[in-house]
């Protein structure tokens, strides 16, 4: 199958053919018919998190299931699925207490010593976050992938398995917005719009996007937004405050970057809450000062929406399907496999909102 492989940081994607293995008891094979394009794909293409390698990036995939394994029952050949990265094993402390996007057991890979799922020249191929969806082909764990309705279009269902699980997911499960309350969403990326949208769908009452691009302000309000403001500029925080009369009850930082993690802290109002999605940098922090302390403020981080996913993905599916989640804004172009090193450009521009990468 043609999967672009990663061989070395700071270098392009080469399309290589990569082999596949046949499904083991628990995996499921699927045809991958899209997959967007990710900053956290850009994190490891440019050597910021070390991986693997070679290695296929894609996390954010949606495809037809072409072959089970003999005990796989949650998904059959002809589904179409949106696939997750939080591989969850259903038995370890995370995912019995309901948390399972914290789940890390290696029981979603293949044990040490078995043969790998990719290989390319029969060299074994690193598999990416459980997917490596920039390829023809998936092979992951059956608790890597949910299926959806089939009159779902698959484009738009591939953002769901990241970007709108993740941002939306802040909004619905790793904070408490109720109707009425107030939303500083930082960042109006995949994830930051998602997050506006799911705002608007919870009831938030103003919804206060920051981006430097004003593109991408529009875009913001065109998904729900109340007021958009120019996060370069040097007193956006304050515009924040006074909008919502002394902060909001909830911040979402959706970039990934330290300055704006802090805005996100300092427009927060008396007890609110700040949730960081963004990647950083692993050598960065993010903190609260002895006045935010003393103010009640929280931080946390929202890793994945914190996320159930095969639950979360079908309901998120529905809301689009009814209109109120509007995936056709999100994406900005459509391109085919052998374009994704143009694809990474333009997220490291950053003035596009998604590129999808769709297969014949
Ligand atoms: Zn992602
Ligand atoms: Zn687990």
């Amino acid at each position: 199958m043609k999967a672009a492989v990663l061989f070395e940081p700071k270098t392009p994607l080469r399309i290589e053919d990569v082999a596949v293995a046949d499904p083991a008891p628990h995996e499921v094979l699927i045809r991958t018919v899209a997959v967007g394009v990710c900053r956290s794909d850009l994190h490891f293409v440019d050597g910021i998190y070390p991986h693997a390698l070679p290695t296929i990036p894609g996390h954010e995939a949606a495809g037809v299931v072409e072959a089970v394994g003999s005990e796989v029952r949650t998904v059959k050949v002809g589904d179409h699925v949106v696939t997750c990265l939080s591989a969850f094993c259903g038995h370890c402390e995370f995912c019995v207490t309901g948390r399972m996007f914290l789940c890390v057991d290696a029981g979603v890979r293949r044990p040490k010593g078995a043969a790998p799922r990719l290989t390319l020249d029969g060299q074994p191929v690193a598999q990416m976050l459980n997917l490596s969806a920039y390829a023809e082909m998936m092979l992951v764990h059956e608790h890597a992938c949910v299926a959806i309705d089939p009159e779902m279009p698959m484009d738009r269902a591939a953002l769901i398995g990241c970007a709108v699980t993740t941002g939306a997911g802040a909004v619905f499960n790793t904070t408490d917005v109720t109707p009425g309350e107030t939303v500083c969403v930082v960042g109006c990326g995949g994830i930051g719009l998602a997050a506006v949208n799911a705002a608007k769908i919870a009831g938030a009452g103003k919804i206060i996007a920051l981006d430097p691009v004003p593109e991408k302000r529009a875009l913001a309000e065109k998904l729900g937004a109340t007021h958009s403001i120019d996060a370069l500029s040097d007193t956006a925080a304050d515009e924040v405050v006074e909008i919502t009369r002394g902060g909001v009850h909830h911040a979402i930082e959706a970039v990934g970057r330290p300055q704006s993690a802090a805005t996100a802290v300092k427009v927060l109002r008396r007890g609110g809450t700040a949730t960081i999605l963004g990647m950083l940098p692993p050598s960065e922090k993010v903190g609260l000062s002895a006045i935010d302390l003393l103010s009640g403020k929280k931080l946390q981080g929202g890793l994945m929406g914190s996320n159930r996913f095969p639950v979360d993905i079908p309901r998120l599916v529905d809301f689009y399907m009814r209109g109120s989640l509007d995936l056709d804004t999100i994406i900005a172009e459509r391109m085919p496999l052998d374009r994704i090193n143009d694809a990474f450009d333009e997220l490291r521009k950053g003035d596009a909102t998604r590129s999808v990468i769709t297969f014949a």
